[in-house]
C-alpha cells in the first residue's frame, strides 16, 4: 500500500510507487493524499481531499486487502497526517516513511506546520524512515555536513521513534563520493551507522527517485526481505532505472522503470 500524492506528470508519487511495486512483483493499493498538477518543469497546483476522505480510502484498503507492507510519501498537511496516523496505529505490517517535504523544483509538498505532526505521529510508526539530507536537516533541526553529523542526525531520528533510518547520500557534495559511489547510511538502534554505497549516475532525470527507492524497499519488505537486504535491493533497482532515465516530455524526467 502506498499513501502518497499523485503526480500528474507520472514520474513521482503514487505513479512511481505503482510502477515500482508492479515491476518488483507486488500488487499496489493506493491511498491518495493530494493531487498535484505537475510536469517535468515543476508543480503548478496542489489539491488535497478532506482528511476524512483520506481516512475513507485507508479504511477501504485496510479492510479489503491483506497488506504486506506500506509506505508514506507526500502527506501535505497536519490534518491528513493525523487521519493517516490514527488509522495506521495498531497495524502490524512494516511501514516505510519517505518524509517528503519539497519537490526538486522547489515546491512545498508538506506544509510548514505539518512537520511537527509528521515527527510526533508518523515517525514512531515507521519501521524505516528514508530522509535525504535536506529532509533530515528539517526533521532534526541540525545541519548535516560530515559523517559525524550523519551519526548524530540518525541518533535524533531514532530518538523520535523510527525503528531504523536510511539517510540518503545523493544530496551530499560529490567530492565525498568514493570511487564514483555515493553513500547511503543505514542506522539501527544501538549500532554504528552502516555505509551502503551506491553508484552515482550522472543524469539530470532524477524526478521521483526518492519515491522509487522507498517503494522498492516497501516491495522488498512485503516480500519478506530483511531491512538491509530490502534497502540494498532497492538501491540496485533505482540504479538500474537511473541508468536509462530520460525525459518523456519537457524538463526533468524520472527513472526508467522499464529498463
Ligand atoms: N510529487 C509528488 C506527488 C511526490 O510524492 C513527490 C515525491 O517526493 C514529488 C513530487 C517529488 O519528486 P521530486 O523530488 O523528484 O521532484
Amino acid at each position: 500500500m502506498t499513501i502518497a500524492g499523485s503526480d500528474s506528470g507520472g514520474g513521482a508519487g503514487i505513479q512511481a510507487d505503482l510502477k515500482t511495486f508492479s515491476v518488483l512483483g507486488g500488487f499496489g493499493a493506493t491511498v491518495i493524499t493530494a493531487l498535484t498538477a505537475q510536469n517535468g518543469l515543476g508543480v503548478t497546483g496542489i489539491h488535497a481531499p478532506p482528511p476524512e476522505f483520506v481516512a475513507a480510502q485507508l479504511d477501504a484498503v485496510l479492510t479489503g486487502f491483506p497488506i504486506a507492507a506500506a509506505k508514506t510519501g507526500m502527506l501535505f498537511s497536519a490534518a491528513i497526517i493525523e487521519a493517516v496516523a490514527d488509522r495506521l496505529a495498531g497495524t502490524a505490517f512494516p511501514l516505510v516513511v519517505d518524509p517528503v517535504c519539497m519537490s526538486q523544483s522547489g515546491h512545498a509538498l508538506l506544509q510548514d506546520d505539518a512537520v511537527e505532526a509528521l515527527t510526533a505521529r508518523v515517525l514512531p510508526l515507521a519501521a524505516l524512515v528514508t530522509p535525504n539530507r535536506p529532509e533530515a536537516e528539517r526533521l532534526t533541526g541540525m545541519a548535516i555536513a560530515s559523517p559525524a553529523d550523519v551519526a548524530e542526525a540518525i541518533r535524533r531520528l531514532l530518538a523520535l521513534g523510527a525503528g531504523a533510518v536510511l539517510l540518503k547520500g545523493g544530496h551530499f557534495d560529490k567530492t565525498a563520493d568514493v570511487g564514483g559511489r555515493l553513500t547511503d547510511w543505514l542506522g539501527l538502534p544501538g549500532q554504528a551507522p552502516v555505509a551502503l554505497p551506491m553508484p552515482r549516475v550522472e543524469t539530470e532525470h532524477t524526478h521521483g527517485t526518492g519515491c522509487t527507492l522507498s517503494a522498492a524497499i516497501t516491495a522488498g519488505l512485503g516480500q519478506g526481505l530483511g531491512l538491509e537486504d530490502a534497502v540494498v535491493c532497492a538501491q540496485r533497482y533505482l540504479h538500474r532505472c537511473l541508468e536509462t532515465a530520460f525525459a518523456p516530455g519537457l524538463g526533468v524526467g524520472p527513472p526508467d522503470h522499464m529498463a
